[in-house]
C-alpha cells in the first residue's frame, strides 16, 4: 500500500479484533488481595541515592513470595540477579517442548518514594496494604506489584491444575525499575543473551492501563500496547570559572554563562519525524476516530520516512499542540537539574546543569553531545555523559500473532467494548534493555489491569495509588489467560 488515496479507497478499514467471546475467570479473590496488600507492606523503594537502598525490604518480600506463592517455588526455577547487588528475580518453567522459543513476562519489584510533604494527601497510609471501598492502597499497588502478583496468581492457579506451558516462560521481577534498571533489568538481559536465546517469541512488560481517555483526544475506553520505547541519555552541562565577591561581580557570571546555553538548547529543539510505531498506531487507531480526520490518519499509518505530505505535516501540527503527543514526534530535551551557588554573596565558581533526552532511534549519544554543542556554540561549558544510556529500542510488529495473542486475552478479559492499538512508549520501562537487543524486538507492554478514570492514573508516582478489588481479579485472570494462549503461536 502507498499513500493516503489508495488507503481512503480501500476504506480504511478497522484493524479491531472481532468474534472474540469474553470470558469469565474463577480466582480466589479474597485470597489474592490479602497477599497483594502483604506485598505492598514490603518498602521497596528505588531512591535517587542509590546509597539508600533498603535490602531488608528486599529480602523479606523474596522471603514472603516463598511463602504466599508454594506451588510457583516448587515447579519453576528461581535464580536472584544483579549487578552489583542482587535483588532481581529471574524464574525458569520449563516448556513441554524445549524447541520453541520462549516467552518472558517482566515487571518490577522497586516502588518510588513517597515525598514526605505528601504523606498527609493519602487517604491510607501508603504503605498499609490497605483494603477499603473496594480498592487496594498503597505505593506501588499501580506500579508495578499488581503485576508481579497477578503473574504469580496465575502461575499458581495453572500449576494446582497440572497445566505445564508448551514454551519455557521467565518472570523476571526487576529491583531497580525506577531508577533506569542498570543492576536489575540491563543483568538480567545479559545473563539471558549469554546463555543463548536465540529469540524470545514474545515479552511483556507494564506500561499504561486500560482507561478511557487515556490518549488524548480519544474519549473511548483503550488499551494501548506499547510496541517500541525511546531511549535515555542525560547531559551534565557545567560551568567552570572563577569564583568571588558579590560585591565586585565579572560582566558574566557562572549562573549566567549556563543560563545562556541552556536557553539556546531549548530554542533548538529537534526536528519532528513520524515513527515507524506511530504509523501503526494510527494504522489501527485512526479507523476508530473521528471520520473528518480518517485521511490524515491514513496518510500518516500509509506514509513513507524521508516523505512528508501536506495531510502528514497537518498531523504533526496537531499533535505538537499537546505534550504528551509532541514527544512521540521527536528527541525531547528536558532540562531536569540546575545547581550553583552557596550563599548570596558569593558568586559560585561553578554552575551546573543536567538536561534529560528520550532520544529517537538514530539519536544516539553522540549525535545528541554534537547537536547541544552546535546549540549552545560555547566552548567554555563542559558537556558530559552522566546517564547509563540507551538507545531508541527495536519495533515490535502488531501484525503478529504474539500481538494478536495479547489482543485476543484483553478482549476475553474485557471484552469489545473498547479500542486496542499499539503505540510509540515516549517515556521507557525496565524490558528496553531487552528491547534494544537483537533477541527480544517482539516486546509489547502494557499494564494489565482497567482503572475507572484518568485521575486513578494521578497515582501511578503521585498520591492514593490504589486498583479496584474486583479487576485485580481481571488482571490475574488476563495472565492465567495469556499464558494458555501463548501455547498458540
Ligand atoms: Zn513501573
Amino acid at each position: 500500500m502507498s499513500g493516503p488515496g489508495i488507503a481512503q479507497d480501500s476504506g480504511f478499514s478497522s484493524l479491531q479484533m472481532q468474534g472474540v467471546e469474553q470470558i469469565t475467570i474463577e480466582v480466589d479473590l479474597d485470597g489474592a488481595v490479602d497477599r497483594l496488600s502483604k506485598g505492598v507492606q514490603f518498602p521497596t523503594i528505588s531512591n535517587q541515592d542509590r546509597d539508600d537502598f533498603d535490602t531488608k525490604a528486599f529480602d523479606d518480600y523474596h522471603a514472603f513470595l516463598v511463602e504466599a506463592y508454594p506451588n510457583v517455588h516448587k515447579v519453576l526455577k528461581r535464580e536472584i540477579l544483579g549487578d552489583p547487588r542482587p535483588y532481581s528475580l529471574l524464574y525458569t518453567w520449563e516448556g513441554t517442548d524445549p524447541d520453541l522459543p520462549p516467552a518472558l513476562f517482566y515487571a518490577h519489584q522497586d516502588v518510588v518514594p513517597v515525598p514526605e510533604e505528601s504523606r498527609d494527601q493519602w487517604n491510607q497510609e501508603p504503605f498499609s496494604g490497605a483494603v477499603a471501598d473496594g480498592y487496594i492502597w498503597g505505593r506501588g499497588v499501580l506500579d508495578d506489584k499488581n503485576q508481579i502478583h497477578g503473574m504469580l496468581e496465575a502461575a499458581e492457579m495453572r500449576i494446582a491444575e497440572g497445566w505445564q506451558p508448551k514454551r519455557t516462560i521467565y518472570f523476571v521481577f526487576g529491583q531497580d525499575e525506577e531508577v533506569g534498571g542498570p543492576e536489575g533489568a540491563k543483568y538480567v538481559a545479559d545473563v539471558l543473551e549469554e546463555r543463548g536465546i536465540e529469540r524470545f517469541a514474545f515479552v511483556l512488560d507494564e506500561s499504561a492501563p486500560l482507561i478511557p481517555g487515556v490518549f488524548p483526544g480519544i474519549p473511548d475506553n483503550t488499551a494501548l500496547i506499547g510496541i517500541a520505547q525511546k531511549g535515555y541519555l542525560s547531559l551534565e552541562l557545567a560551568m567552570h570559572g572563577i569564583g568571588g565577591h558579590s560585591s565586585q561581580p565579572p560582566e558574566e557570571s557562572n549562573i549566567g554563562i549556563l543560563a545562556k546555553a541552556i536557553t539556546k538548547l531549548e530554542a533548538a529543539q529537534f526536528p519532528y519525524r513520524i515513527h515507524e510505531a506511530v504509523r501503526h498506531q494510527y494504522r489501527y487507531m485512526g479507523p476508530e476516530l473521528d471520520e473528518a480526520k480518517q485521511p490524515m490518519y491514513a496518510a500518516v499509518a500509509f506514509g513513507k520516512d524521508g516523505e512528508m505530505t501536506d495531510l502528514e505535516k497537518e498531523f504533526i501540527a496537531e499533535m505538537a499542540g499537546n505534550q504528551v503527543t509532541r514527544a512521540m514526534l521527536h528527541t525531547t530535551i528536558a532540562v531536569s537539574m540546575f545547581n550553583a551557588g552557596i550563599k548570596d554573596n558569593v558568586l559560585p565558581p561553578s554552575a551546573t546543569a543536567v538536561v534529560n533526552f528520550r532520544p529517537m532511534p538514530g539519536d544516539t549519544p553522540e549525535v545528541i553531545i554534537e547537536h547541544v554543542r552546535k546549540a549552545i556554540d560555547d566552548d567554555r561549558i563542559t558537556i558530559r555523559d552522566i546517564s547509563a544510556s540507551t538507545p531508541a529500542t527495536n519495533v515490535a510488529n502488531p501484525d503478529s500473532d504474539a500481538y494478536r495473542a495479547l489482543e485476543k486475552t484483553i478482549r476475553q478479559l474485557w471484552g469489545k467494548d473498547l479500542i486496542v492499538a499499539p503505540f510509540f512508549v515516549i517515556g521507557g520501562s525496565d524490558s528496553k534493555h531487552f528491547q534494544a537487543r537483537d533477541f527480544a524486538p517482539d516486546v509489547f507492554t502494557i499494564t494489565g489491569i482497567q482503572l475507572e478514570s484518568m485521575k486513578e492514573f494521578a497515582g501511578f508516582h503521585g498520591v492514593n495509588e490504589r486498583i479496584l478489588v474486583d479487576e485485580y481479579g481481571k488482571t490475574i485472570g488476563f495472565f492465567y489467560q495469556l499464558m494458555d494462549n501463548l501455547n498458540d503461536l
